[in-house]
């Protein structure tokens, strides 16, 4: 579904990411992983468009995507939770929701991925009225998937969705992340929480100083020596 291969990206002269690869099938949950100002926020960016790779290439579906504008990858099937969520906190949940459905397509069907998001998380339906900025941390970051989920995406990426947030809440949002796979959304996953990460993930991938240093199955990467010491504490 998504191939990205050998992808360089800079900011202005800075060389930020070199030669990474990554690859997600339709159907997995493939996560990548990596210590703070990795690259992985940076990666996410070029995948959008917001950030021009400087070389490689990036495909969706067998098509280039490197060096279309962002609306157009939206439209093709790819939606992103950023990290720190942005939502808009003086606006209503159902306000918030409706931004999330811009493409044509997406706004005829609107009302019926409000009622298969409302499954998901029900607290939303229950608040819909409220601003945005009365929610919990936890509610917010699910307001924040499900307006990725209103653009009825074929791949959604999810930056960093556990940050900041209490072991229960993070255990919610991650059993939603399985619901919604389950329901046929393909799911790319930018974490630093490695151990949830790699319990629902079936494939990851490691970055550090922009570089991918190791790739393999969910419990290639739990048994590896570099990832325990340096991501488990073992
Ligand atoms: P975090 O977990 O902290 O979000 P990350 O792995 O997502 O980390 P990035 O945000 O991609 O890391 O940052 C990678 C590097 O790029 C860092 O050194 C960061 O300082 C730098 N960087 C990020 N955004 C910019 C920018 N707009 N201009 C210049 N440098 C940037």
């Amino acid at each position: 579904m998504l191939d990205i291969d050998s992808v360089g990206a800079s900011y202005g002269n800075v060389q930020i990411l070199w030669n990474v690869s990554l690859s997600v099938k339709k159907g997995e949950i493939v996560t990548v992983l990596g210590p703070n100002g990795a690259g992985k926020t940076t990666l996410v960016k070029t995948i959008l468009g917001l950030l021009h790779a400087s070389s490689g290439s990036i495909e969706f579906l067998g098509k280039r995507i490197d060096g279309l504008p962002t609306y157009r990858i939206v439209d093709m099937g790819i939606a992103l939770v950023p990290e720190g969520r942005e939502i808009f906190p003086r606006m209503t949940v159902h306000e918030n929701l409706l931004l999330g459905a811009q493409s044509k397509e997406a706004k005829k069907t609107k009302d019926d991925s409000l009622e298969r998001i409302f499954q998901i998380f029900p607290v939303l339906k229950e608040r819909r009225k409220q601003l945005a900025q009365t929610l919990s941390g936890g509610e917010q970051q699910m307001l924040a998937i499900a307006r990725g989920l209103m653009s009825k995406p074929k791949l959604l990426i999810m930056d960093e969705p556990s940050l900041g947030l209490a072991p229960i809440l993070v255990q919610k949002i991650f059993k939603a992340m399985q619901e919604i796979n389950e329901k046929g959304v393909t799911i790319l996953l930018v974490e630093q929480n490695v151990h949830r990460a790699l319990e629902i993930a079936s494939r990851g991938y490691i970055i550090e100083a922009g570089k991918m240093v190791l790739a393999g199955e969910w419990d290639e990467l739990l048994a590896n020596e570099h990832v325990k010491k340096a991501y488990l504490g073992l």
